[in-house]
Formats: C-alpha cells, sequence, structure tokens
C-alpha cells in the first residue's frame, strides 16, 4: 500500500496561502494543457499546396483533410512524388499551406508569422529523416545535446539528459563516437534521440529506414512503436515499408495530392 491509500485521503494537511502572483498564470496554463488533450493534436482542413516551376503549377496538395489524435501511431504511405514531403514539411511547420487550415495542439499555425512558427517548432516537433542529418565532426553525446542549448538547459543537465537518452537507445558505450564511426542503424538511433530530447509531443519521420537494411529497419521501427507506447509520443511516419506501415495503428495513403483514408491497420 502506498500514497493516499495508507495515508487516508489527504496525506497532508494542505497548507492555506494566498492567491500569489503567478497562480492565475498557472491555472491558465493548466486550463490550456487540458483543455488541449481532447482535441486532435493535428487537425488539417483542406490543405492545397502548389509549388511554381518555370511557370508551371505543380498542385502538391490538393486538399488534405485529417486529424491525428494525441498518441497515434499514424503511418503515410505513397508513390514518389505524391506529395508526402510536401504535407510534411506542413505538418512540421517548416512550410505553411497556400490555402486550407492548420491547427497543431489546438493552435492555428496557418496565423502565425516566422518567428512563431519556429518557436511553435522548437516547441512541439521532433524531427527525424532518411538521412540522418547529425553534425559530422560531433560526438553522438553532442549531437543530443545540441537542441538543448537552444532551449536554454544548463549545462550539467543537458549532459544528464543526452547520456540517459543515448543510453536508452542502447548507446551506452557510444557516446564519444563521431557519426562516420557508428553504423546507419546506430547513426538514426542517434538522430531519434536529438530529435525526442527537448520531449516534443510529435515526432515526424520522413522516411526513417530509407537507408537501412530490413533488420535495422525494423530495430528503428520498434524502438517507434516502443517510445509510441510508453511515451505517448504521437508518431506521423511515411514510409514505403508494408511491413513497416502494418505495424502503425493507421495507415493513410497519399495519392497525386490527395489522401486516402485506409482505416486501422489492423
Ligand atoms: P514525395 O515526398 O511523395 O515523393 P513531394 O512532396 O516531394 O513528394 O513532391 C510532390 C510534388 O511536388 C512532386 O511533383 C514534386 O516534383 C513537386 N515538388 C516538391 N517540392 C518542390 C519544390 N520545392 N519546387 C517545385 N516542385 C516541388
Ligand atoms: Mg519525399
Amino acid at each position: 500500500m502506498k500514497g493516499a491509500a495508507r495515508h487516508g485521503r489527504f496525506p497532508h494537511p494542505i497548507p492555506l496561502r494566498r492567491v500569489g502572483e503567478g497562480d492565475f498564470e498557472r491555472a491558465a496554463r493548466v486550463f490550456h494543457v487540458n483543455a488541449g488533450v481532447s482535441a486532435p493534436l493535428i487537425e488539417l482542413e483542406a490543405v492545397h499546396k502548389r509549388y511554381l516551376m518555370d511557370g508551371v503549377a505543380v498542385h502538391a496538395l490538393r486538399g488534405i483533410d485529417l486529424a491525428v489524435a494525441r498518441g497515434e501511431l499514424v503511418a503515410i504511405m505513397g508513390p514518389s512524388g505524391s506529395g508526402k514531403s510536401t504535407l510534411m514539411h506542413i505538418l512540421g511547420c517548416l512550410d505553411v499551406p497556400d490555402s486550407g487550415r492548420y491547427r497543431l495542439d489546438g493552435i492555428d499555425v496557418t496565423e502565425m508569422d516566422a518567428d512563431a512558427l519556429a518557436r511553435t517548432r522548437n516547441r512541439t516537433i521532433g524531427f527525424v529523416f532518411q538521412g540522418f542529418n547529425l553534425l559530422a565532426r560531433t560526438s553522438a553525446l553532442d549531437n543530443v545535446e545540441t537542441p538543448l542549448i537552444y532551449a536554454g538547459v544548463a549545462k550539467r543537465e543537458r549532459r544528464a539528459r543526452a547520456r540517459a537518452l543515448l543510453e536508452r537507445m542502447g548507446l551506452g558505450d557510444r557516446l564519444g563516437h563521431v557519426p562516420s564511426q557508428l553504423s546507419g542503424g546506430q547513426q538514426q538511433r542517434v538522430a531519434l534521440a536529438r530529435a525526442l530530447i527537448t520531449r516534443p509531443p510529435l515526432l515526424l519521420a520522413d522516411e526513417p529506414t530509407g537507408n537501412l537494411d530490413s533488420r535495422t529497419s525494423a530495430e528503428i521501427l520498434d524502438l517507434l512503436v516502443e517510445l509510441n507506447r510508453s511515451e505517448g509520443v504521437t508518431i506521423v511516419l511515411i514510409t514505403h515499408e508494408e511491413a513497416i506501415a502494418r505495424r502503425a495503428g493507421r495507415r493513410l495513403r497519399l495519392s497525386d495530392g490527395r489522401l486516402d483514408d485506409g482505416g486501422p491497420a489492423r
């Protein structure tokens, strides 16, 4: 028996104190967090994106409607050129739709300026790509620490958190290795740790196993599934591989800029 059960309903007397400065701000923050829980993390409404190439418009996204709930693991499939990366860039606040709405965590990002967009991105989203995009002459530990520097976390805590996460990724004995001294699978684990070190609620992965052999791909996928289940990280994963998509909670198919909701994977 522990906690409230052992001590009765209220284990400690509740200290009485005056309502102070900061209390309302705190209450508002709690309210915001709770209000956000029921809303989908991602909501796209009639999103269109065109590129202009030599005066010719390429209609990359033709009216995407999509809602992703917190804690979902969604796989997006589709042939080359169907708009997967364009969709990912918009989901990741790296680009904005030409028309339509995108609400992320309940907030309309289509109204934001570039600075606000960047702040939202840093706070909410972790990215992993096919090419691992690690800093080449920088150790695994330093690669993973870097986002915490921008987040203003003190040196000692940065080290401790980066080390703990790399250990969890099975890289405890590779902390000082630079990317060229690591296998592809190990590099992608470092990239995953870097994406998750700021504890973002959303992870976007654009063909994260595209450069890996099938066994290593399966290991990275196991890790993603585990992070999704144990930490509740919402994951949107672009993949070409049916075997990988089958393990997602939901599979979506993009074709010529349109989304076809395939429903639950199983
Ligand atoms: P996928 O990731 O599914 O292969 P993309 O989203 O990269 O597809 O591309 C969708 C379409 O938009 C393609 O026809 C592609 O050629 C075009 N496209 C993508 N990015 C650009 C760009 N920056 N400029 C012009 N056309 C682009
Ligand atoms: Mg692509």
